[in-house]
């Protein structure tokens, strides 16, 4: 027998909807590529929404076309956001540090049609126009712009199609299962992989990511997305803030620290969300001009491990509570959150604090474990570490074009992590798996300490990885960048471990560079750096 009850496909077409009907009101406010700042309501994107979608519709693209972005955090690109998808197109968002070569490789992977391009990457663009075989159409996101059509032959401007768009669009209503949107992961080795999400798994992560011991967003909340959108939704913000009709704050292309504060300090935000390397020009710069940031109540952080002097610098100094995040593309990406449990509350502060740290726990739907080489499961006893595999609503099955490619363990996606379990489930990642080092059959985990050496006061950033050594195989070491105006010597740089670590995993010694070599998601480049220093312990 089945239940009685109405069902109607989980689109996101469905929380645009929500958001024009209860909180049209609502601001939007959006830093844009030429400089100024626009503010618009939840009740303006909508409406351009539909317009745009009305518009894409009338191009004559057929179903799930790849409709592409090029993009900042603004509110042209929000619209497209619900605009493109809620009409049945695929919303390709594409990393714009990615390589030339790479951004020609996954837009003709993706068969993009349309690509909307923030003025910006008008050049870079215009470099590669002629590569890509099934574009169609290339559209600037502002109005009419002549010096950039001088530029890229037949550019179309955004402003004119939304002019050109049906307000009164009406969303088509499809399988919710149908693909949504698309992001291909950074590709550190090999070509870039796509992960093709659905409606469906888009709006059960945007109820899991709102959840109270999720992203907990409301209607009270001032959300500013660091975490650019061409990165894994930002985090899926967009749609949860809609979800719940939040205030956003889109903050463009100035992510310095200055133009943070500015922002979170003039539009009170509540809630910000980024990677840790963001996150210290911010803090420094705070630091520098006094910034209270009196209105921002949390900063959630995740993308590489968030050190936890970062935590305690935003606690003490500033009041602002973090939590600590992970995830990854292939997971939508919000796999674990660390929010603490009624029984933490009554300990000790200090140990409250020290719980803080890992990256948390998943919420309802996903689930976590680890396994041995073999695939056994290990125990979750918080010191036992093993490949970490998840599995959930918003986990991917098979890579974008890459279906007969079984990727999956027993039902089962190994994300390449290495981590420990508690009892409760809190999780600590302690590596990824390629870059433990392993130290005369013994791990180190380059993450604890790194957590530890970027807590020097003179060091602005520090990497560890392992290289080469004659008797144990392989030993860290730690590759620093001062910070400004510093000099720190090796000595006084390892002697920081003293008492903070086991001896034997202290680095054997310090390196020094201007700065980290990352990747166009901010993640550094260890390969980089162990063909650069592979041989210092060797000679
Ligand atoms: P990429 O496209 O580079 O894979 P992702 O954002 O998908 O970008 O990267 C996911 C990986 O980032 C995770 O598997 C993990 O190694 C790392 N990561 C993400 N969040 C955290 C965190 N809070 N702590 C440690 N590592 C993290």
């Amino acid at each position: 027998m089945l239940g009685q009850m109405m069902t109607a496909p989980l689109l996101i077409s469905s929380l645009i909807d929500h958001a024009d009907r209860y909180h049209n009101r609502t601001k939007i406010v959006s830093v844009e590529t030429t400089g100024g700042t626009e503010t618009v309501t939840w009740g303006d994107v909508a409406r351009n929404a539909r317009r745009i979608g009305s518009a894409l519709s009338a191009l004559g693209l057929e179903p799930q076309a790849r409709v592409a972005t090029i993009a900042w955090n603004n509110r042209r690109h929000l619209e497209l956001y619900f605009g493109a998808s809620g009409a049945g197109f695929v919303l390709h968002t594409i990393n714009p540090r990615l390589f030339p070569e790479q951004l020609v490789y996954i837009i003709n992977h993706a068969e993009d049609r349309v690509v909307f391009i923030d003025r910006t990457f008008v050049p870079l663009v215009a470099a590669i126009r002629d590569k890509l075989e099934h574009v169609r159409h290339v559209v600037l996101m502002g109005p009419r712009d002549e010096e950039a059509a001088a530029q890229l032959d037949g550019l179309e401007f955004y402003d004119e199609l939304v002019a050109g768009g049906d307000e009164g669009f009406v969303w088509p209503s499809f399988d919710e299962n149908t693909a949504s949107s698309l992001c291909y992961t950074s590709g550190t080795t090999g070509n870039p992989k796509g992960v093709l999400y659905s409606h469906r798994s888009t709006l059960l992560h945007s109820f899991g990511g709102n959840l109270a011991d999720g992203l907990a967003l409301s209607a009270r909340d001032v959300v500013l997305p660091v975490v650019p959108m061409f990165h894994v939704n930002a985090w899926g913000t967009p749609y949860c803030s809609a979800m719940v009709g939040a205030q956003m704050v889109l903050p463009g292309p100035n992510l310095d620290g200055e133009s943070l504060v500015n922002l979170i300090e003039g539009e009170n935000v509540t809630i910000a969300l980024g990677v840790p390397t963001i996150w210290q020009g911010l803090l420094a710069y705070a630091e520098k001009s006094g910034a209270k940031l009196d209105a921002l109540q949390r900063t959630v952080i995740g993308g590489s491990a968030c050190p936890p002097s970062m935590i305690t610098e935003f606690r003490e100094s500033y009041g602002v509570e973090t939590v600590h995040a992970w995830g990854m593309s292939e997971m939508s990406p919000l796999g674990s959150i660390n929010v603490p449990l009624a029984r933490h509350l009554e300990l000790p502060i200090e140990e409250q604090h020290r719980l803080r740290e890992n990256q948390g726990r998943p919420p309802f739907g996903v689930e976590l474990k680890i396994v041995d080489d073999d695939g056994r499961d290990l125990p979750r006893d918080g010191e036992t570490q093993g490949d970490l595999m998840v599995r959930g609503h918003w986990v991917l099955d098979s890579y974008f074009r890459m279906q007969d490619d079984n990727i999956l363990q027993d039902g089962w996606f190994a994300t390449g992590d290495v981590a420990t379990l508690d009892e409760d489930g809190y999780m600590t990642i302690r590596d990824r798996s390629k870059d433990i080092i392993k130290s005369g059959g013994e791990w180190i985990s380059s993450v604890e300490l790194e957590n530890i050496a970027v807590g020097h006061p003179k060091l602005a950033d520090a990497a560890v990885v392992g290289v080469a050594h004659p008797k144990w195989d392989e030993r860290p070491i730690l590759v620093a960048v001062a910070a400004e105006g510093e000099a720190p010597t090796v000595e006084e740089l390892l002697a920081y471990f003293d008492d903070k670590i086991a001896k034997w995993q202290i680095p054997d010694t310090v390196v020094f560079k201007d700065a980290l070599p990352r990747n166009a998601t901010g993640k550094v480049l260890k390969r980089n750096l162990r063909e650069e220093f592979g041989t210092v312990l060797t000679g």
